[in-house]
């Protein structure tokens, strides 16, 4: 019992740094005090979850490792406090090498290296980049460093001038693996690890584990102490995924609207391609909002403006590409916004992962369309986490989220009083016929207005026939997009004069389905395909049953992909179309050259009682 209160009630003549050492908790993880001291400065208090279990293994130096961990949990320290307290620094020789697969977080990792070890006697990293000069580069491991930070692509330059020996390296990080496999730096991986000491030890991090990342641990380390942060491939459990389903036509003004609707919104928004990033940043500025993109085409030094303009938090939405945000550390970032789903679904983890940082919280927004439910249904699955479904807020919402968004700043601004006094009088003056009131009044109405005259008529646009959930029993095709759409065929084309909008016109008058209902259009040469929902396939087929066009019976059949509707494939009288067989259909073609002259545009359908007197003339 005596032994109990002495441990946790320290000896009133302890001085307060042995107190420091005693109580912190990295100094009971096994880091050195100097070490710990810089990184109090840098505000670590406590160790994050990743550092807590993976230094203490890290630190006897005698294990391969494999740490499944997001980005933002703190990674760097797990693995860079180890290495500091591991090497030797009386010797300028590389002992470790840390490989990473952008610029960007190399530059972040040497720095927070550095951070780590100012008070360290002696301690030279150098990060090792494409993109800046190699002159440097090569000059700084002339002179002598202890750990190499590097991509893969410059690193294999420098080895190939034979200016780099690695031959007493005896740490090797993987960081982001699964990044750089993605990347396409496996054979690079390979190449500059064959120039290291077989028994050295090798880290591998990544936040996702697929097969290429479970095939290069096997390949590198021997029984490697394997160490996962949640479940495997989860996602960061301070992120709230959300969806929003909308018409394709009503992305943009939707994803304008969820902006506006999140004032102090500080995000990045994922596109799909560089043209598309590049286009919604210039719509963006163009409607006014603090935005930007980053993009492959952009030259490095305009990627780096973009970037250090962000971080600055002079800019407010980043618009960027999957390979362009790669590595990007910004704290704080409030919102991920995926304006399109990425491709790869393991991209999604690293698209959310740059919100809610360091134990932040922080919302990743996917816009979408109803077919697309089904990718949402893979992405829960490999973040083991559910979607909410959010509806996109009304005019009307937007315009009270930002009214008080207005009074809260206005009500929170910092008053500069020295400088304002000398208009005080005046200002006064202005005012002085004004009620308190009024004067409210006014100043709320100075931004207000504008968005109630943006906002005053605004649609609905949430996309209401295509916002089903998925459920059980849903079938999805090969992209994740639900199969709630039948494709049909219709033996009308081009050659009859119809585009696409012609030919919903006359889906729509000779069915009496919703043009909302019609999804894809392909108006082919002699036919075209176009999609319905599911539930009105039996109107399509019901409403063309005895129409002609230019004495032509106008056909419907079942399209190619069209599962689960084989019951019209047989004694219905409908034959399944497979997109491909179709013969040479200027056969069929019994109008000659009439179809130039019907005047269809009304798009009535003629009844097939008109049928026989028309074939009388052929
Ligand atoms: P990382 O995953 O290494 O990129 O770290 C993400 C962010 O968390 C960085 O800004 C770090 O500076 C910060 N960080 C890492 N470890 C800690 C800690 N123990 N306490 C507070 N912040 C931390």
């Amino acid at each position: 019992m005596t032994f109990f209160i002495h441990t946790f009630a320290p000896d009133l003549a302890m001085s307060p740094n042995t107190l420091f050492k005693i109580m912190n908790p990295f100094i009971q993880l096994g880091i050195r005090h100097d070490i710990v001291n810089a990184i109090t400065e840098l505000g670590f208090e406590n160790p994050t979850p990743i550092q807590e279990q993976s230094i203490p293994v890290l630190l006897t130096g005698s294990n391969d490792f494999v740490g499944l961990a997001q980005t933002g949990t703190g990674k760097t320290a797990a693995f860079g406090l180890p290495l500091l307290e591991l090497l030797d620094f009386d010797n300028n020789q590389p002992q470790a090498l840390v490989l990473c697969p952008t610029r960007e977080l190399c530059l972040q990792i040497a720095n927070d290296l550095k951070n780590y070890s100012k008070n360290v006697n002696n301690v030279h990293v150098v990060a090792v980049y494409g993109g800046a000069s190699i002159s440097d580069q090569l000059r700084q491991i002339r002179r002598g460093v202890q750990i190499v930070v590097a991509t893969p692509g410059r690193m294999l330059d420098i080895i190939g001038r034979n200016a780099i020996d690695f031959s007493n390296v005896k740490y090797v990080v993987l960081d982001e693996a699964d990044e750089m496999l993605n990347m396409g730096f496996q054979e690079d991986i390979d190449n500059i690890l064959s120039t290291t000491p077989e028994e050295k030890k090798t880290w591998l991090f990544s936040a996702t584990m697929p097969a290429e990342v479970r095939r290069i641990s096997k390949k590198y380390m021997e029984d490697p102490y394997e160490l996962t942060m949640g479940t495997k491939n989860t996602g960061n459990a301070n992120i709230d995924h959300e969806y929003y389903v909308v018409r394709a036509r009503d992305k943009y003004a939707a994803f304008k609207r969820i902006v506006d609707f999140n004032p102090e919104i500080f995000g990045i928004v994922f596109c799909r391609t560089k043209i598309e990033t590049q286009e919604i940043a210039e719509a963006l500025i163009k409607d006014g909002y603090n935005a930007d993109s980053l993009h492959g085409d952009l030259s490095q030094q305009q990627r780096d403006k973009v970037m250090k303009r962000y971080r600055e938090r002079s800019l407010q939405l980043l618009i960027a590409t999957d390979v362009a945000a790669r590595g990007i550390d910004v704290n704080d970032v409030t919102h991920v916004i995926n304006y399109s789903l990425p491709d790869e679904i393991e991209n999604y983890t690293h698209r959310s992962g740059r919100t809610a940082r360091a134990g932040k919280t922080g919302v990743s927004i996917s816009i979408i369309n109803g077919k697309e439910m089904g990718k949402i249904r893979q992405i829960e699955k490999v973040i083991g986490k559910r979607f909410v479904k959010a509806e996109i807020p009304t005019g009307f919402d937007v315009c009270e989220k930002q009214l008080f968004a207005l009074v809260h700043k206005v009500h929170n601004v910092e008053v500069n009083e020295q400088q304002i006094e000398q208009y005080i009088p005046r200002i006064m003056a202005e005012f002085e016929d004004l009620s308190k009131e009024e004067i409210i009044k006014r100043f709320a109405s100075l931004e207000f207005n504008r968005f109630l005259d943006y906002y005053k008529n605004a649609p609905d646009l949430n996309a209401s026939f295509e916002d089903r959930p998925a459920r059980d029993g849903d079938k999805f095709n090969r992209t994740g997009m639900r199969s709630d759409f039948t494709r049909l065929f219709i033996n009308l084309g081009s050659v009859d004069e119809f585009n696409r909008g012609d030919l919903l016109g006359y889906i729509c008058n000779n069915t009496k389905i919703s043009g909302r209902t019609v999804g894809k259009i392909d108006v082919k040469g002699v036919y075209s395909f176009f999609e319905v929902n599911n539930g009105d396939v039996d109107k399509v087929f019901e409403g063309f049953k005895n129409v002609d066009f230019n004495g032509r019976d106008v056909r419907i059949e079942l399209a190619g992909e069209s599962s689960g509707n084989d019951r019209r494939s047989g004694g219905g009288g409908y034959k399944k179309r497979d997109g491909g067989g179709f013969r040479e259909r200027g056969s069929e073609r019994r109008d000659g050259g009439s179809r130039n002259g019907g005047g269809f545009r009304d798009f009535s359908g003629k009844r097939r009682e008109d049928r026989t007197e028309r074939r009388k003339r052929y």
